[in-house]
């Protein structure tokens, strides 16, 4: 799927708003017959002019007829949102990936039913008022139409039985000149004037017709929206044009890229075109994703002046042929500053700590300040095949180096042999580096969380002690400290596009970037 120009986003929405509103004609046309029902069960009843408890028993009965359809709505509502926000958080996936596709590395999160309870409360109209004479919680819409249908059969009683009284009609008379007024009524329900008998015509902006365009539009929004956010994603379009009837929040806001989060400096947020009255009822307006990666996305992010922390091209990775070149590569695609592999002696080796380095760089921007290989050939370190060294300064600057070890690498007579060694030590359940590239994975997650990990340990707050003890499926590396289970958490992040939420919460709470 390609990304969506503002036309088709429009006509998603109203599709969307299509669909939804079929389940609602159904429940209304139901509600409205079987109100017509009890309605002409009083017109039929001998006995409803004189009997006080039959007439209270009728209306009871028709407030009945209204709960029913209010829960009847409430599953209309349970299946609209369940059905918007499946396509709107498939249509955030399909934007991400037309617009980031390389950094979609991880799955994007599964559609989960998670956000959908929230979005029933948010929306959920049916605000608890009493109805005296029937004694149910209703939405006041249908309070006031059951108020209606009560009001309306006790004028034609208090109509009938004056008119009798003052004609001298005999009780069977009256009766019947009470039942016609009754069944006037049951033909042509005051309460159900904004829509046919059918279900097939209805009076536009009648109240229903409002809820469901509110009710898909909102769920669509903020699906999306929660979609990006669980993603890490930031920035989005307001989109939908202005006419003469726009809000005074849309117009100022159309076109406008906005921070969902307020994370990126430099935009307005989503909240303050909400807080200035966007997104009112009735509202045509909508966001598209907006990407620091995509060609046409960063020129409307520099026309409207937003400050990037650091917009860079998706760089392709391509293997170097000598040690130079890819030295040379490394610095020229903005993985470090500096690059000297010269003390390496396997051209796989520095491919694959610039493949992968550039994968992360890529994804997360935090680039080395240098990489470099050394030959460190005591037995002491000679199962270490990189570390990654921080130096942290007292005014919280921090440069970063990431260090490949010769004395590992060239050990080994060919690059099919360190794999072997790497996956092996895996299988032994040592680490969860399958391959060179996940070794380089694992030092970038020591390049993200090697700051707040060090200020933690200094104030002695020292991340989650005892949290991260939970080895099972992380390898007996991560438990040798903190700085490696955080590290290895990272690596199956990367692995496998998902990890527990205690892992993630662990990786977030030590790291610059959150997973
Ligand atoms: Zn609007
Ligand atoms: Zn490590």
């Amino acid at each position: 799927m390609a990304y969506l120009n503002r036309k088709q986003r429009n006509q998603l929405l109203q599709n969307q708003i299509d669909e939804n509103r079929v389940g609602m004609l159904k429940a209304l046309k139901d509600g409205r017959r079987r109100v017509e029902m009890r309605i002409i069960e009083a017109a039929r009843n001998e006995r409803f002019a004189t009997v006080r408890r039959i007439r209270d028993g009728i209306y009871k009965d028709i407030g009945e007829e209204y709960k029913r359809l209010q829960g009847d709505l409430d599953e209309w509502s349970k299946d609209s949102i369940l059905r918007t926000s499946k396509v709107y958080h498939g249509l955030a996936a399909a934007d991400l990936l037309a617009t980031d596709d390389d950094r979609l590395a991880s799955s994007f999160a599964k559609f989960s039913a998670k956000h959908n309870e929230e979005y029933f409360a948010k929306i959920h109209p049916f605000n608890a008022e009493k109805l005296a004479a029937v004694n149910v919680h209703l939405n006041p819409q249908l309070v006031r139409m059951a108020e209606t249908d009560v009001r309306a059969l006790r004028t034609a009683t208090v109509d009938a039985l004056r008119e009798a009284h003052i004609a001298g009609m005999t009780p069977q008379e009256r009766a019947k000149l009470l039942r016609g007024k009754v069944m006037d009524y049951a033909d042509n329900p005051a309460s159900w004037k904004f829509i046919d008998r059918s279900g097939k015509r209805w009076k536009k902006n009648n109240y229903f017709d409002m809820l469901n365009r509110t009710v898909t539009a909102n769920v669509a929004r903020d699906t999306y929206h929660d979609a990006l956010a669980d993603e890490q994603r930031d920035l989005v379009v307001l989109l939908g044009g202005t006419s003469a009837e726009s809000h005074p929040a849309c117009e100022k806001f159309n076109g406008k890229v906005l921070s969902l989060t307020g994370q990126t400096p430099g935009f307005p947020t989503l909240d303050e075109y909400i807080g200035e009255g966007g997104f009112h009822p009735n509202c045509v307006h909508s966001t598209a994703y907006v990407s620091k990666d995509f060609g046409p996305h960063r020129k409307l992010i520099e026309e409207q002046g937003g400050e990037i922390e650091e917009v860079r091209d998706v760089v392709e990775f391509k293997p170097a042929k000598t040690i130079k070149e890819a030295e040379e590569w490394a610095v020229n695609n903005g993985i470090a500053d500096k690059a000297d592999y010269n003390k390496l002696s396997n051209i796989d080796v520095a491919n694959a700590v610039n493949s992968a380095s550039a994968r992360m760089v890529n994804r997360y921007g935090k680039k080395y300040d240098k990489i470099r290989a050394a030959k460190q050939t005591s037995a002491q370190n000679a199962g270490t095949p990189m570390y990654h060294h921080a130096r942290i300064k007292p005014d919280g600057t921090s440069t970063h180096e990431l260090v490949v070890n010769e004395g590992y690498f060239g050990r080994f007579g060919s690059t099919d042999e360190i794999i072997k060694n790497i996956a092996e030590s895996r299988a032994d359940q040592w680490w969860a580096a399958r391959n060179i590239e996940d070794l380089a994975v694992h030092e970038y997650g020591h390049r993200l969380t090697a700051v707040k990990m060090y200020n933690a340990r200094k104030g002695e707050a020292f991340v989650r002690p005892g949290g991260i003890y939970d080895y099972k499926n992380l390898g007996r590396y991560a438990s040798s400290n903190a700085d490696e289970a955080v590290a290895e958490v990272f690596n199956r992040y990367h692995q496998d596009g998902f990890i527990k939420d205690e892992w993630r919460i662990l990786f977030n709470e030590s790291s610059e970037v959150a997973l």
